[in-house]
């Protein structure tokens, strides 16, 4: 399913017609935010439209800054309320996406919480014409997006 207001498939849109239960953060009428029952460090929060989309890309326009906006006030909240030094934000988008509506998390982190190191291993082995041809490939469609 791409979009529509909810469906009775997606464990999210469970979440916001109150079928699924959830430890609720915060709610208005286009987004909520709740805790990540599987959390990466405790204060894992997602936050999320209430229009069910699958992807990022399909979310309109007119939705992502009022969307990371949210993200930014609850990015403050966590960082106070626990109190975290810092978050990791992130959407996992289409591959190691488990639940598809969009999704933006918010993972608090503190200095030597170990997860650096524990994402994404570094490539150093990628040679200027490599990075040249990289960059050319996307470049290409962002001049087609324009
Ligand atoms: P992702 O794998 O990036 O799509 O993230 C989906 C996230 O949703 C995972 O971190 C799950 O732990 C979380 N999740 C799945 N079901 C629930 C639920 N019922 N309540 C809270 N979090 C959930």
């Amino acid at each position: 399913m791409k979009s529509s207001m909810n469906s009775p498939l997606c464990i999210f849109c469970e979440i916001i017609t109150g079928r699924h239960p959830s430890y609720l953060i915060y709610e208005d009428a286009k987004h909520m935010v709740f805790l990540d029952h599987r959390p990466v460090f405790a204060g894992h929060c997602l936050v999320i439209p209430k229009n069910h989309v699958d992807t990022f890309e399909e979310l309109p326009k007119r939705a992502i800054a009022p969307l990371f906006g949210l993200v930014q006030q609850v990015l403050q909240a966590v960082e106070k309320g626990l109190p975290a030094e810092g978050a990791f934000i992130a959407i996992n988008n289409k591959v190691s996406q488990s639940v598809s509506h969009v999704h933006v998390h918010i993972i608090p982190r503190n200095k030597g919480d170990g997860l650096r190191g524990f994402f994404w291993p570094r490539r150093s082995d990628l040679s200027e014409a490599d990075m040249q041809l990289i960059c050319q490939k996307i470049k290409k469609h962002i001049i087609e997006l324009n």
